[in-house]
This record gives C-alpha cells, structure tokens and sequence, in this order.
C-alpha cells in the first residue's frame, strides 16, 4: 500500500463508528465461538462484519443483522480438514496464501465511511498481525480453546527442540506416566500427542501463533476465571497484554446456527422418549477420526455397557470407510442393538441440555469440553490431537470432572468406563462437581460477574481506540 492510501485511511478512521472486523478459522469449533462472539459484540451497539474463507463459508441468511465479506480465492474445492497433518497443513496455506487478499478485503472497509475500530481474529491467523500492523489497525486475538492449552502450546516448540520425546515410547509406563517440567498437569504422553504427524511443522505454525498472540493488542477468551484462575496467572507473567475471560459465548444468547451440517432433530426426540439420567451422548465433534478397528471397539463397548447412547457417527470420521459400507452387512446393527441411536450430526447443545443425557463421551474440543460444563454433564474423554490433550487432562486430573480413556480404544476399558461414569458413585461424585461448575458459569455471567464484568472492560478498551 502506498503512503497516499495510509493517509486517507488514518482520516476516514477519525470519524469512524463503531464497525469490528471478524475474522474466523474455516472450522465448525472455531466459526462457532466467532459467530457466537460477534453477537454477543453486537448485542454492545458494534456493527459486525465477518470476513470469511469461501471454503466452509458460514451461512448468512442466519446473521440477517451482520455483513459477511467473503476472501475471494478461496474457495479451494481441495482443502479438507481431517486429523492433525491436514489441520496444520490448511494452517499454513491460509497464513501464507491468502494475505494479499485480506489486505484488500480491509483497506476496502476502512475507506467506507463506518471505518474499522478494530480487527478480531482467530489466534490461528497469526499471519494477519502484519497486515494489521502494515494498516495501522489494531488486532484483538480470539483464543477458541482454554488457557491451560494455550500453555502447552507455548512450551511445546522449546520440549521438542531439547529433544524432550526423543527415546519416547508410548508402552513405556514410567516415562509415560512422567509430568512434564513447568506444566505439572500434562503426563509426557499427553505432551508427546499434542502433534503426532510432523511435529517440526506443527512447531513452527505454534510459534508464530505465540508470537502473534504476544503483539496483539489484547486476547479474548472464551473461558470464565473461576475455571482457570491459576492458569490466568501465569499467562500474565509471560504475556502482558490485557486479556479478556468472557466465556462461555454459547449462553449468552439461545443457540443461533452456525452449523456447517445438518443437525438430525431426531435425536431430540429419540432422547425425549427416555428417563432422566440414563443416556450417554458419544460425539468427537467436526475434524477428530478414527480407524475401522477403533471405531469396532468403540460399538462392542457401548454394546457390553447395555447403556443406551446417541452416537453421532460424521460422515467420513471413520477411515478408510465409506458410509455406505457401515451399515451394508448390518453387522454394526446386531452389535448396538436396540439401545443405541445413530445420527450423522446433532444438536449437541441441546442434547446436552436434555434431562436425559447423563454423561459425554467426547474427544474433548473445547467448545464440546465447555458445553458439557455448563450443561452439568461430566466426561469420558477420548482426546485425538492438539489442545483436546490438555482439555481431557484437565478433565479427568485437575476439575475431576470425568475420565479419560488412558490405552485408546479398547472395549473392556470402554465399558468400565461408561459403567463407573453411569451407574457408580464415582460418576455421582464427579456429576456433583461439574454441577458446582454450571452454578459457576451462571454466576460469572449475571451483573458483578466475573465474564459479565470482563465483558463491559473489554468494551471500554475498544472503544478508547
Ligand atoms: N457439534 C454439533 N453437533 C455434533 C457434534 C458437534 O453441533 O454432532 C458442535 C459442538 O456443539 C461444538 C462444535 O460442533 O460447538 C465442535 O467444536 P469442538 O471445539 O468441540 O470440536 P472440533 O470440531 O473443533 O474438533
């Protein structure tokens, strides 16, 4: 951009109104909090914009009160988001392609006359800092997963670098079972997950991500304080810029759809017909997969459990399979029985919701992790890649709000999980503390609150832009 252009936008933002950028990552756990943040920033008298990928666009018609800006060359038919290899793949073509394109997309808005106040956008376009800088724009960050992950993020580049995992084997229990220096937490398998496909790539997307996150002006997350108080310490120390805990986005406001599947209504009625307390809901969200053998496992433990469940099966989750070939043979069918329910995708907050659902067997993304929390809800946890590591520990060791499946996917210890979470004292122990969480979620929403309190600075610090 030439200096005439700077000149002409530093004069249109003088009398600029109250217009926020919106960036969100093409993923369904990362537009949802997005979409779910801009209307809660809405409901504060800002005008929204959302810039968007073609690929997996959000849907307008249900945001009538938002602008959608779509990144042209985007669109690629190609990009398709399974598992942790792709994930950190499309992450590098999205900070290194489509910059140019940004750029334009926001010297456009800041020359209209609503101006841009400033640009939110997911932690995981670190590349955007630059041209936020370039535009002299400022550049909030949305950070769509916990604190605690967001520490293991940060630490894993220098472990890997020291040669921590080298000489690291799964089946050797002790090692394994070692907590890792400085996030007491995490056992070193947990760590050693975090990116098991081409950890070197993965690094080098983590640090600019870190060092994207330390030049914004500030990160808003979608988490509450009395969740991570300790962890929100630390954070502090290493990175000085103010940070806003004003989760969960989800309650809010009621579900509005940002769903890029079609969420099966049936299973709210399939639930409707049971008592309350007696389901487990199974879903590992929108990116997680298994194998063929896992996925067998995973049905004869629910079958031996003789629990009923609601099981979402995601086109394509399972590898190798195609869907079609999953019920052929009906041999799926004689395994589950009667008791259990198969949906493609469902309504995953209102399941949880449902007075039916008694426990989640999750992969532990965060929007599913904190969905769970405020809906009571405690967790089996099947974490696959990334932050979902941090989230199930987390789960199982620090809030003990669940149990995570420690050998994989292996039936015995399937169905002596679900049985300890369902039908067990130790489950009744651990539905009581994740309620004591939902009573505290309730509570940091209302007035006096701490997100409601965070939520009105935030507020205030954008505006003194
Ligand atoms: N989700 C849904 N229906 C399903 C499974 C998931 O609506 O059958 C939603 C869920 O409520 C959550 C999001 O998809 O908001 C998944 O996000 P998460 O961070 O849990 O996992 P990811 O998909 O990013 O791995």
């Amino acid at each position: 951009m030439d200096s005439t252009s700077t000149t002409i936008i530093t004069k249109k933002q003088s009398n600029h109104g109250r217009r926020l950028v919106l960036l969100p990552l093409p993923f369904q756990g990362h537009i949802n909090p997005m979409l779910q943040l801009a209307n809660i920033l809405h409901s504060k008298a800002f005008s929204i914009t959302i810039l968007h990928t073609l690929f997996n666009s959000p849907n307008p018609t249900y945001y009538p009160h938002f602008t959608f800006l779509p990144i042209p060359g985007t669109a690629n038919e190609h990009l398709s988001v399974f598992g942790a290899e792709n994930v950190v793949s499309l992450l590098m073509y999205l900070n290194e392609d489509c910059m140019e394109q940004i750029k334009e997309c926001l010297v456009r808005l800041m020359l209209e006359d609503e101006g841009v106040v400033c640009l939110i956008t997911d932690a995981q376009w670190f590349a955007t800092q630059k041209v936020a800088d370039e535009l002299k724009l400022p550049r909030i960050v949305h950070r769509t997963s916990s604190i605690a992950s967001f520490h293991s993020y940060v630490a894993f580049p220098s472990f890997l670098e020291t040669g921590y995992f080298q000489g690291f084997k799964n089946d050797d229990e002790t090692k394994s079972r070692a907590l890792v220096p400085g996030l007491e937490s995490l056992k070193i398998k947990d760590f050693s997950k975090i990116f098991p496909s081409n950890p070197e790539a993965s690094c080098k997307v983590l640090e600019r991500m870190t060092q994207g996150t330390r030049l914004a002006r500030a990160v808003i997350w979608n988490t509450f304080k009395e969740l991570e108080e300790l962890e929100l310490e630390t954070l502090n120390h290493g990175f000085p810029n103010p940070h806003f805990l004003i989760g969960p986005f989800h309650k809010y406001f009621v579900a509005s759809s940002s769903s890029l599947f079609v969420q099966d209504q049936t299973s709210i009625s399939w639930l409707d017909k049971h008592p309350p307390n007696s389901v487990l809901y199974v879903s590992f969200g929108s990116i997680a997969g298994v194998e063929e053998s896992e996925f067998l496992e995973m049905a004869w433990g629910l079958a031996n459990s003789k629990q009923p469940f609601l099981w979402v099966v995601r086109p394509g989750s399972i590898k190798g399979m195609k869907e079609h070939e999953l019920f052929s043979d009906g041999a799926l069918g004689k395994i589950i029985g009667e008791r259990g329910y198969i949906v493609k995708w469902a309504p995953q907050q209102e399941v949880l919701a449902h007075p039916a659902t008694c426990a989640f067997w999750t992969h532990n993304g965060w929007n599913s992790t904190l969905e769970s929390i405020c809906e009571g809800v405690p967790m089996i946890c099947s974490p696959s890649f990334g932050d979902q590591l941090t989230t199930a520990r987390y789960v199982g060791d620090v809030w003990k709000i669940g149990v995570v499946l420690e050998n994989g996917f292996e039936r015995g210890e399937i169905d002596c999980a679900i049985k300890r979470l369902m039908l067990e004292k130790e489950g009744l122990e651990m539905r009581n503390k994740v309620m004591n969480l939902k009573e505290k979620v309730n509570f940091c929403l209302k007035k006096g609150g701490s997100s409601y309190s965070s939520l009105e600075d935030l507020v205030g610090y954008i505006l003194s832009f």
